[in-house]
């Protein structure tokens, strides 16, 4: 059989581990337009030195058959396993202050009358209903919280993330961990209806570091000993080689029909099968007409960048792997110190430090670079002078391009041209069908897809 994989990102690769794993007689081609491979799990290089894109770590998936897939291929030098409480140490930066214990919106720091407010309006809401309306980004939080708590703070978030009204946003925004749930009750409260799913789905533990043990989570999240993801995509990559599966790097798809993949280097190639690991829109846009349902005005602007820094001193946040900044004006998303979940991250005497920043508007290298480090300083993380370097690297496509009041026709659009693709393509990837953006659920969704495709 033959498979042709468009995309070299961690689902292009890992697609290309599990055929090999469920038809090892498949004759498998990568095409990768970049020179590398890895996609978002790649490295940023900056004069010699390698940068994460941000922060990523490996997540279980909780599927045995899948982590032992995963896993089986281990990066140069090894894992560092994070277990328990130390899977995944995420912190907040909220009116001024960081908080170390828990990376969703606080709301405890309030004085008790509008604590005691807020509170009894979410029970309200909770115990009149529990059903959630996905209209939009600000009526799905109200479903979810009541109505008080969206305007204290949680709409609010959004606008900063997003740079639009949150009533014209998809609620797919929602699931970003700050918009997920909200630290408002204490343990004592907390504790009455901690057994209840429901309960902890929209309600914080206040601190994620002393948690009962049946919230602690089970499953393990692994980082390279070495510093950067890249190891593992090598490793992968290498595995891939001896498994016999060819890879054409510096290759762009440029056409697309039921059997036959052209490459803008003049590759032709015939498969059965194409896993297409690319955004679908540049899909669709080869196999149907191009999405007509929004005007650019339509478009809400969500450019993603990556500051990549060298400190000469430690970053000034505990040992938080990552917390991210709902300061209303920032660019900053999430900012995160490797050396907290990998000791061997530093170079020299010198800390990695990247900071994930979204933005709205145009913005030369030089302004985000300038912002960033403002808003680090503000915050208290380094001081100007600890800054040995910085740089800056755009990321195509980025956090998911929320659209306002297209989104919903967007993502029929999306669902009717994908729905309606020959069996010999399978799209499988980040953003490949509405809410597959985190890299667990993209590798549990083309596990599945695959098995059910051999079976
Ligand atoms: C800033 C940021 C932070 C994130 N943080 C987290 C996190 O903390 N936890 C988490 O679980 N997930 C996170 N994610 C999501 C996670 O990174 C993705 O789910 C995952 O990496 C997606 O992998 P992919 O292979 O689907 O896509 P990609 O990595 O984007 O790979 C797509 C590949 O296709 C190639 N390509 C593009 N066009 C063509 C073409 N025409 N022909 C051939 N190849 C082409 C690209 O060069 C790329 O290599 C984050 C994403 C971003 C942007």
């Amino acid at each position: 059989m033959r498979i042709v994989i468009p995309g070299g990102g961690i689902a292009g690769l890992f697609a290309a581990l599990v055929v090999k794993d469920l038809r090892p007689d498949a004759n498998v081609v990568v095409i990768e337009s970049e020179n590398k491979l890895g996609g978002l799990l790649s490295e940023l290089v900056h004069e010699g030195v390698s940068f994460d894109t941000g922060v990523h770590t490996f997540y279980e998936t909780g599927f045995p058959e899948i982590d032992s897939l995963l896993f089986s291929i281990t990066p140069d030098g090894g894992w560092n396993k994070l277990s328990g409480l130390k899977r995944d140490v995420g912190g907040i930066f909220q009116e001024g202050q960081l908080n170390l214990g828990n990376s969703y919106l606080n709301f405890l720091n309030l004085p008790n009358d509008q604590l005691g407010v807020l509170q009894e309006s979410f029970l309200e809401n909770f115990f009149s209903s529990r059903e959630l309306n996905l209209s939009n980004a600000y009526v799905y939080l109200e479903s979810k919280f009541g109505p008080d708590l969206v305007n204290k703070g949680l709409s609010e978030y959004i606008t900063k993330f997003t740079g639009a009204d949150p009533r014209t946003i998809s609620t797919s925004v929602t699931s970003i961990l700050p918009l997920s749930r909200v630290n408002l009750f204490g343990e004592v409260e907390h504790g009455a209806r901690i057994s209840d799913k429901e309960w902890n789905s929209r309600i914080s533990y206040p601190n994620q570091r002393s948690l009962p043990d049946f919230l602690i989570p089970s499953r393990s999240a692994y980082y390279p000993s070495n510093y950067g993801t890249k190891l593992y995509i090598d490793a992968l990559v290498a595995q891939l080689k001896s498994l016999g599966v060819i890879f054409k790097t510096n290759a762009k798809v440029v056409s697309l029909s039921k059997s036959i993949l052209i490459t803008d280097k003049g590759d032709e190639i015939e498969f059965d099968l194409c896993l297409w690991a690319v955004h679908p829109m540049v899909l669709t846009r080869l196999i149907s007409e191009p999405f007509e349902g929004f005007s650019k005005s339509d478009l809400v602007p969500m450019n993603t960048a990556i500051v990549s820094y060298l400190l000469k001193n430690e970053p000034k946040m505990s040992d938080l792997y990552y917390a991210y900044d709902s300061t209303p004006g920032h660019l900053t998303h999430r900012f995160s110190s490797p050396v907290n979940f990998c000791l061997k991250s530093k170079v020299g005497d010198l800390f990695r430090f990247t900071n994930e920043v979204v933005y709205h508007q145009e913005l030369t290298e030089n302004q985000i670079k300038e912002r960033s480090s403002q808003e680090l300083i503000q915050m208290g993380i380094f001081e100007s002078q600890d800054i040995e370097a910085c740089y800056v690297s755009r990321v195509p496509g980025g956090y998911p391009n929320l659209n306002a009041k297209a989104s919903s026709s967007l993502e029929k659009y999306l669902r009717e041209s994908l729905g309606m693709l020959p069996s010999t393509i399978l799209a499988i990837g980040i953003m490949s069908e509405p809410n597959l953006f985190f890299q667990n659920d993209v590798l549990v969704n083309l596990y599945n897809k695959l098995q059910k495709f051999f079976t």
